[in-house]
């Protein structure tokens, strides 16, 4: 049997590492944890986009480590407030700052906003650098609206105020199988790993 190529995956949340380790496990891709491979790096994300962030972590990690690397950068887009929080998503209001107060800020701000003008998404940017130079970068979205309340107890982040209309729910509500068959990262990873592998048939 082929030897499985080792990618390593820029992150140290659990969760992402378990989502891309279950699209992934049928694949000729082992993936590899930062902890794993004893790797440890405080990377600066000053890109402007979703996509500048990923690439310049899964870049900042290649050169450390000399192998395959892969990073995500996600975050949530909401209309009617400019497209923020955006890339700064997670800094929003403050990093130690809770959901509960951020989302409670967020439903302030689109008070009296209609139905149709509440509309947002989440996007996910996924890259993968390779040791000699070659990048591959994809994005996907899960689009909903801004809720009028929280609701739900799954998930984390922004997920108990993003309404889902078709689902009449938000996504803290949906089971989290769910979730990750329609989430921009669930549909990002499985995107970049069609991309991997059609760089391999290419390579
Ligand atoms: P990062 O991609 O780990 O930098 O996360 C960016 C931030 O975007 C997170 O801290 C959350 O605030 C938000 N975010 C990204 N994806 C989701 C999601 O699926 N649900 C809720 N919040 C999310």
């Amino acid at each position: 049997m082929e030897k499985k190529r080792r990618i390593l995956f820029a992150t140290g949340n659990a969760d992402k590492l378990r989502e891309i380790r279950e699209i992934m496990k049928n694949s000729d891709y082992e993936i590899r944890s930062m902890k794993e491979a004893g790797i440890r790096a405080d990377i600066v994300e000053n890109g402007e986009t979703f996509e500048e962030n990923a690439l310049i972590k899964a870049r900042a990690v290649c050169a450390l480590s000399g192998e395959i690397a892969m990073a995500d950068d996600s975050g949530l887009e909401i209309d009617h407030l400019g497209k923020e929080p955006g890339v700064h998503s997670a800094r929003f209001m403050g990093e130690d700052t809770s959901y509960d107060i951020k989302n409670a800020a967020i439903i302030d701000r689109m008070n009296g906003v209609p139905d149709e003008k509440r509309t947002a998404r989440f996007v996910c940017a996924i890259a993968a650098v390779f040791p000699d130079g070659k990048e591959l970068v994809c994005r996907q979205t899960m689009e909903g609206r801004i809720a009028y309340a929280p609701e739900g107890e799954n998930g984390f982040g922004y997920d108990p105020i993003f309404w889902l209309p078709e689902y009449g729910c938000t996504s803290a509500s949906l089971p989290p199988e769910e979730k990750n068959r329609i989430s921009h990262r669930g549909k990002g990873l499985r995107m970049m790993y069609s991309m991997l592998r059609e760089e391999k048939q290419g390579s």
